[in-house]
């Protein structure tokens, strides 16, 4: 993951901000749902309150509006009409029936019904306003009861009416019903009315009226759309949402012995609001906590970490070979302090030990460059001093078989022979343990060279080997200039061509090819042949000093030839090496830097 990567100055404020978060964030949704919760519980009280008081109110203007149509209904003019119609009745009847008082705004029409249910007089707007099925509905509730009834509401247009039917007694009978159409309209009345009742309920709140049976509703304005949920068996909090209003919280009411429901409804939000800014609050609380948090966390990590990379570029430094740069600089006497001083003394330690293991190097370097140079000389000497004696042997044994040949037998002059071809075996030997030993001491200076000048050079001294073998020699392209030691090199490619001619089956004729390929800015000489081939586990071994594969008898040599390539080719600042299988023939190779990179003098 991505955060294993960070460094502890970020990982820290991280892992405490996301804890800071959790625990806010944690904190803050359980007070927000507890406060909704207890906000819903009192919203659910207060409706419930204020849907009886409102329903207490509607209540009483029922007894009212019944109360003033039977005031009508009493009077002694609509009576005797009722008892007795006549044209000599009508006005005095028509003229009580004429709405009158605060109320008369809000009757449309009234009328006077016989027992028998036929229309005996009107008054007002009756055409519009007045209903058949309404007026037979009311007079049905009205003639089951001794008060009167108030009808259900229906709609004129865009408003909504009402009949309040009062029966009209005349000694203890029932001669007849005074029918009122109420009309619920909006008025600058009715708004004022109907802002004065929201403003004591208070929450924005809004109230609405409906029948129990159909789904004729107003806001006591106007007609409005039903609600969307059942209120036909209220109680408890009804919650839905209401077109162009929004959600809304709503408790509602049967109006006792009228058949109209009261519905009160609060906006949810409005509701919710206070707990929605106790939710906000919160959070800028949780925001401020978060903030300070962080500062504290990075600051604290900051305290921590400092000294850590302090620490960590110590050990980079020491890394990199400087013991001297100390770390507790600050005393601290906390746990980093310890560590930065217990860091300082361990290298101090290091430091100590580094000197005294480079001392003791050099002096053993020195102490084994002195065996070394003495061991050589010794060995110098000893081939130097070595040679008199033989060469002595040699003039001796020749002199024994040349001067004294007749006088030994055949075993005799065998013997004198093979003594001198021992003796020269043994000279060959030193000349090379000589040349070897004289390599690694020698000064060998450098310069850019060409190649295919050594390689003609170092035929001409294998001349004798290529023409009693008859071997062929081709170079392939043109040689490029290279980085070394004239005769030093020469002397690798002698050793490489003549190995090549040598170890090849008498009857065969050796091959030899050179090439060269660029290996950066480096040159691999190549040198080919045809002949027995090395086994791979020889490889390394046939490098070093008197390493040989073959009897002498077969193929004649000292087996110091590549111990020379190689050491050469390390001084010159070069390799080399070799690819064979057996049977197969060599492909050997030396590498020297290209002519080009030597600097121009
Ligand atoms: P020398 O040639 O005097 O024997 P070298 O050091 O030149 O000594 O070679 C060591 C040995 O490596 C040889 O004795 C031979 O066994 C093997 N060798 C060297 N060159 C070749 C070659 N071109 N093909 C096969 N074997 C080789």
């Amino acid at each position: 993951m991505a955060v294993q990567g960070l460094s502890i100055q970020v990982k820290l404020p991280l892992l405490i901000g996301g804890l800071l978060v959790a625990v806010t964030g944690i904190y803050s949704w359980a007070a927000y749902q507890t406060v909704r919760r207890s906000t819903a519980t009192a919203v659910a009280s207060r409706l419930g309150t204020v849907v009886d008081q409102l329903a207490g109110t509607l209540q009483a203007s029922r007894d009212q509006l019944l109360a003033t149509a039977r005031t009508v209904a009493d009077s002694a003019a609509v009576r005797a009409y009722a008892l007795e119609p006549g044209d000599s009745r009508r006005a005095a009847a028509q003229a009580a029936l004429r709405p009158s008082g605060a109320q008369a705004q809000q009757i449309a029409a009234t009328e006077l019904w016989s027992a028998d249910r036929r229309r005996l007089l009107v008054v007002g707007d009756a055409d519009l306003w007045s209903k058949e099925s309404a007026a037979r509905a009311v007079l049905d509730s009205a003639a089951g009861s001794d008060s009167g009834a108030v009808g259900r509401l229906f709609p004129v247009g865009d408003s909504i009416g009402y009949a309040v039917a009062a029966p009209v007694v005349v000694r203890s009978r029932v001669r007849g019903y005074v029918v009122q159409w109420h009309r619920i309209a909006q008025s600058a009345d009715t708004r004022e009315q109907n802002s004065r009742l929201s403003r004591l309920i208070g929450s924005d709140a809004h109230f609405f009226i409906g029948n129990t049976a159909d789904d004729v509703w107003t806001d006591l304005a106007r007609r409005v759309p039903p609600p969307p949920v059942d209120v036909a068996h209220p109680g408890g909090v009804l919650r839905y949402e209401r077109a162009g209003a929004g959600p809304v919280l709503a408790g509602a009411r049967f109006v006792r012995r009228t058949p109209w429901v009261l519905l009160v409804e609060f906006p949810r939000d409005v509701v919710l609001a206070p707990a929605r800014q106790f939710l906000g609050r919160l959070i800028l609380i949780g925001a401020a906590i978060l903030g300070l948090g962080l500062l504290a966390a990075w600051g604290t990590s900051r305290t921590l970490t400092r000294p850590l990379a302090r620490l960590t570029r110590a050990a980079d430094v020491m890394a990199m070979g400087d013991y001297a740069q100390p770390v507790a600089a600050q005393a601290r006497s906390d746990e980093l302090g310890r560590l930065a001083a217990a860091f300082d003394v361990m290298v101090a330690h290091v430091r100590e030990s580094r000197q005294r293991l480079e001392e003791r190097v050099r002096a053993r370097t020195r102490e084994l460059q002195e065996r070394n140079e003495e061991l050589e000389a010794f060995a110098y000497s000893i081939s130097h001093d070595l040679r008199s004696p033989l060469r002595a042997m040699e003039g001796f044994s020749q002199a024994l078989i040349e001067d004294y040949g007749d006088r030994l037998d055949e075993v005799g002059r065998q013997h004198a022979e093979r003594v001198v071809k021992a003796a020269r075996r043994m000279d060959q030997l030193i000349d090379d343990l000589l040349a070897y030993s004289q390599l690694t001491r020698a000064d060998l200076p450098l310069a850019r060279i060409e190649l295919q000048r050594l390689v003609r050079a170092a035929l001409e001294q294998l001349d004798g080997d290529v023409r009693t073998r008859q071997a062929r020699i081709v170079v392939e392209g043109e040689l490029p200039t290279v980085v070394g030691h004239g005769t030093t090199l020469t002397q690798v490619l002698v050793n490489l061509l003549a190995n090549g001619i040598k170890f090849v089956p008498s009857e065969r004729t050796p091959e030899v090819r050179l090439r060269t390929e660029p290996r950066g800015d480096r040159v691999r000489l190549w040198i080919e042949d045809n002949g027995i081939g090395i086994a791979p586990e020889h490889h390394e071994r046939i490098f070093r000093v008197f390493e040989r594969l073959h009897p002498a008898t077969n193929y004649p040599g000292t087996g110091i030839g590549l111990a020379i390539v190689r050491k050469a080719m390390e001084r010159m600042g070069g390799s080399a090496g070799v690819e064979s299988d057996l049977g197969r023939g060599s492909r050997f190779w030396i590498e020297l830097p290209a002519g080009a990179t030597f600097p121009a003098s």
